[in-house]
């Protein structure tokens, strides 16, 4: 017997209605390219995006068609989000900060049929326009007294006049709520990178999920401003959360400085944000420069790399800001597990409490998950047993855009598949997970497994590191060796031994880094996690002392 009640599909145009309906005069503030501060309602942002969505139908984009943007955050970019998704187009985020020839071989790959971009990268337009010839348009976002001018790009097209030719009378269609919505391409570490494809369903639902209190817990009294990036996994929802519980939007566009966003901050009323750990050092290290504090800031989602559980403390000890630490991947739209209290913490010492918060976390209703040994059964969740992390739910993917890499499920004894992540993890018995390492970063020394997370977090604790990583090294007894490769913060002094002897006591001892070298700069990738790969390329002559 079926269940009588509607058949609404789960559609992201309904998130937009909903906030212009409900939360019409809700702000959407957005840093702009311009230089000015621009500021319109959700009101104002559902009207231009039907408007958008009309034009482009015009212009000929068809359910299914994808739409590309190289684009920062802001409320153009946000507008094309709900235009080309709302209308069963597919929006197509691209990492700016990718090799151009990388983003060539995207757009073909993805078969974008227009490309919308902020003018800062109109050289990497102007490199990959001859590259990608299925490109019909590329539409720069940007006034158009200011609209560029290149003998490279063909058809060269401006925003404010494409969404011009729309009428404000389109109406937002209804179709099958599994219909592609989204497309995003994995960093692609070991070949070519691959694409993971959201549906409208799996989008509405990782919103719900993502809004929950103990997620990221978002609200009608927030104001939130998503420093991760529109292109890396969709600002991890945000701005699919943001008008679905009607909280205030604040776009931080090409400023990424610690000084830029700390202002806006403060000018905006800003209590939540979110991004990756490289982005909250330069924030803090501003902050604590000038002796300020946040005024209203109340809370950060830190994750996509391990945060540090210095940069935990420093938050609620120093300026009484909560870091959710949150694990998730582009194949999880992203988002898998985030580090709250729960009941039974809350008499806990502090100390006891920050280990848990230091965890990658708990999962949210939506996404179930388990860890594995090499034969693919499952592990205790004791909380030391180490295994491969396996997950599945609907905003997990199935299967890459064009089935790219095969079938990439493994199937348990009820034939169910589950996504391998890469990486190892353990699972406390409250069902908190813990990452140790991504299963390529690993360290294996004598046949038993060292963490890298953990030394690089003891390194960043010691106040002379301004960045610190970890890497295996071969050795011909141990296998391998981790070696600590570390930034110093500027005229500071520290020396190796004075390094190492800080790991004493805080770790077992075969633990102990080898060695330590210091350089300049350790290489980030395009979404500002360390480039481990890169680094294993800079030391692969390396030797250990002795050897
Ligand atoms: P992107 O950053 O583009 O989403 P991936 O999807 O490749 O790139 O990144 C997902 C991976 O990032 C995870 O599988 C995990 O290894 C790592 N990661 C994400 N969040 C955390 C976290 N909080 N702690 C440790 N590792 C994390």
């Amino acid at each position: 017997m079926q269940g009588l009640m509607m058949e609404m599909p789960l559609l992201i145009s309904s998130i937009l209605q909903h906030a212009a309906r409900h939360h019409g005069d809700t702000e959407v503030v957005s840093r702009r390219i311009e230089g000015d501060i621009h500021r319109y309602t959700y009101l104002d942002c559902e009207r231009r995006a039907r408007r958008l969505a009309d034009a482009l139908t015009k212009s000929g984009v068809a359910m299914g068609d994808r739409v590309a943007t190289l684009a920062w955050n802001g409320y153009r970019h946000m507008e094309l989000y709900y235009a080309v998704g709302g209308m069963g187009a597919v929006i197509h985020t691209i990492n700016p900060r990718l090799h151009p020839e990388q983003i060539a071989w995207i757009v073909n790959h993805a078969g974008d049929r227009h490309l919308a971009f902020d003018i800062t990268f109109l050289p990497i337009v102007e490199a990959i326009a001859p590259l990608c010839p299925g490109v019909e348009s590329w539409i720069a976002m940007i006034d158009p007294d200011r609209q560029p001018v290149s003998d490279k790009i063909g058809s060269l097209v401006n925003f404010e006049r494409l969404l011009k030719s729309g009428s404000p009378d389109w109406v937002w269609p209804e179709f099958d709520e599994r219909s592609a919505v989204g497309l995003c391409y994995t960093s692609g570490t070991t070949g070519n990178p691959k694409g993971a494809l959201y549906s409208h369903r799996s989008s509405v639902l990782h919103a719900f999920g993502a809004a929950l209190p103990d997620a990221m817990g978002a609200s009608a009294r927030d104001v939130i401003l998503p420093v991760v990036p529109m292109f890396h996994v969709n600002a991890w929802g945000l701005p699919y959360v943001a008008p679905l519980v009607g909280a205030k939007l604040v776009f931080p566009g090409a400023q990424l400085d610690g000084a830029s966003i700390y202002e806006l901050f403060e000018t905006e009323k800003v209590t939540y944000s979110a991004g990756v750990p490289t982005v909250w050092l330069g924030l803090l290290a501003h902050v604590k420069q000038k002796g300020a504090r946040f005024s209203t800031l109340e809370r950060t989602v830190i994750g996509g790399s391990a945060c540090p559980p210095a940069m935990i403390r420093t938050f609620r000890d120093d300026y009484g800001v909560d870091v959710i630490h949150a694990w998730g991947m582009t194949e999880m739209s992203p988002l898998g597990t985030l580090a709250r209290l729960q009941n039974r913490h809350l008499d806990l010492p502090p100390e006891q409490q920050q280990k848990i918060l230091e965890k990658q976390g708990h999962v949210i209703f939506g996404v179930d998950m388990k860890i594995v040994n090499d034969e693919g059964e499952a592990l205790a969740w004791d909380g030391s047993s180490l295994g491969d992390l396996l997950v599945r739910g609907p905003w997990v993917v199935r299967e890459y855009f064009k089935g790219e890499g095969g079938d990439p499920l493994r199937y348990d004894a009820q034939g169910r598949g589950w996504f391998p992540t890469g990486d190892v993890a353990t699972i406390d018995p409250q069902g908190y997970m813990q990452i140790t390492d991504r299963s390529k970063d690993v360290i294996k020394s004598g046949g038993e497994w060292i963490s890298s997370i953990d030394l690089e977090n003891l390194a960043i604790a010691h106040p002379a590191v301004a960045n610190a990583a970890v890497i295996g090294v071969p050795h011909p007894k141990w296998d391998e060796r981790p070696l600590l490769i570390v930034v110093k913060r500027a005229g500071v002094e520290l020396t190796r031994d004075e390094l190492l002897k800080f790991y004493e006591g805080k770790v077992a001892k075969w633990w102990l880094p080898d060695d330590v070298q210091f350089v300049d700069s350790i290489p980030l990738g395009a979404t500002g996690k360390i480039l481990k790969t890169r680094l294993r390329e800079q030391f692969a002559d390396y030797r250990l002392p002795g050897l």
